[in-house]
């Protein structure tokens, strides 16, 4: 016997696709946000992301009639047509984050655009609006999310522990915060304010203020031209190092990535620098275009694949050594 499924059910099983544990809620949220215009973010989360995650944003906010519509699978502003596909500027237009993430948790939306007097209020219980009304609230929109999994236990099951997936969380929001330095993010762990950044714009500033370790006050400016690449960022001077490539963070093209092939120019660059087994802190972002480079568009993967690995590795060995200088470089390996 052959059946099409309830949507009820159907429903929960796309969105164990997106959704698959707190740390891929609170992203599409924050993806949302960003995509809103806000200029201000803010994002708490307790007990892991499990039982609570809100995001707020001062963005555009939803108008009072579409409110149920965002939750339905495929719903989007952000493309209208088959050829929008081709030049999406925005992070989101699937249109199945929030349907996604309704479908399985205990969802609260409250969002009023600014020029509407009032807002409005949502609630939704695995798919089913409970609640729509109008309220009082500030523009923009904040989504609270609670109970994840609450009616797919066998899901709930496969999560880690609270830290585990704060950590996961912490590691996400400590990204945005780098790629996003224009908006002033804060982030709310348990109760403690973990980061708020200042949206200013300076890279260093947002990372000071993301990992709080004072030597990363002394982190070398890179900003570096090449035909086909832009380079930017911080590094550390050899001075500093770690035993592990832990505290070194990709952008390509303001999207993060894990890249061998950056992490062998960034190795090239500080080779008689550094012992063998140390490496560098780096911050880098490189701007290249973007037909240049595949990004696996799968949401949760940050695979990237260049067309001319040898020139990326070159790019970034050179826009390296030149923040380093040679003078400084001499000076930071004769004090290791
Ligand atoms: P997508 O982001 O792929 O369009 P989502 O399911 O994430 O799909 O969101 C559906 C729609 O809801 C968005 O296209 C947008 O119009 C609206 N939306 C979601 N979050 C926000 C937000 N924080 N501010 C304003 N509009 C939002
Ligand atoms: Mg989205």
């Amino acid at each position: 016997m052959i059946r099409v499924l309830e949507k009820n059910i159907s429903d929960k099983i796309a969105a164990g696709e997106v959704i698959e544990r707190p740390v891929s809620i609170v992203k599409e949220l924050l993806e949302n946000s960003i995509d809103s215009g806000a200029d201000t973010i803010s994002v708490e989360i307790k007990n892991g992301g499990k039982t609570f995650i809100r995001v707020t944003d001062n963005g555009c906010g939803i108008e009072a009639d579409q409110v149920e519509t965002a939750f339905l699978r495929h719903a989007t502003s952000k493309i209208e047509t088959v050829a929008d596909l081709t030049s999406i500027s925005s992070l989101g237009f699937r249109g199945e984050a929030l349907a996604s993430v309704a479908a399985v948790t205990q969802t609260t939306l409250i969002t009023r655009p600014e020029a509407e007097k009032t807002g409005r209020r949502l609630l939704i219980n695995g798919s089913e609006v409970v609640e729509n009304v109008p309220v009082g609230c500030p523009h923009g929109t904040t989504i609270i999310v609670t109970d994840l999994f609450y009616n797919t236990p066998a899901r709930r099951q496969f999560l880690k522990s609270d830290s585990a997936e704060s950590g996961m969380i912490i590691d996400l929001m400590s990204e945005m915060a780098l790629a996003y330095t224009d908006i002033k993010i804060q982030f709310i762990n348990n109760g403690n304010v973990l980061f708020a950044t200042a949206g200013d714009s300076s890279l260093k500033k947002t990372i000071m203020t993301v990992y709080r370790q004072r030597e990363y006050d002394d982190l070398a400016d890179v900003d570096f031209t090449t035909p086909g690449f832009t380079v930017t960022g911080c590094i550390s001077r050899p001075s500093l190092s770690r035993s592990t490539r832990r505290d070194q963070i990709f952008f390509v093209n303001g999207r993060i990535v894990k890249s061998k092939v950056i992490e062998k120019g960034l190795s090239e660059a500080y080779k008689e620098r550094l012992f063998k087994g140390r490496y560098p802190v780096a911050f880098l972002f490189l701007e290249t275009d973007p037909a240049s480079v595949d990004v696996n568009i799968h949401p949760n993967k940050k695979e990237v694949r260049f067309h001319d690995d040898k020139a990326v590795e070159l790019a970034v060995k050179e826009a390296v050594i030149d923040a380093l200088g040679t003078k400084e470089a001499m000076a930071g390996a004769a004090d290791y």
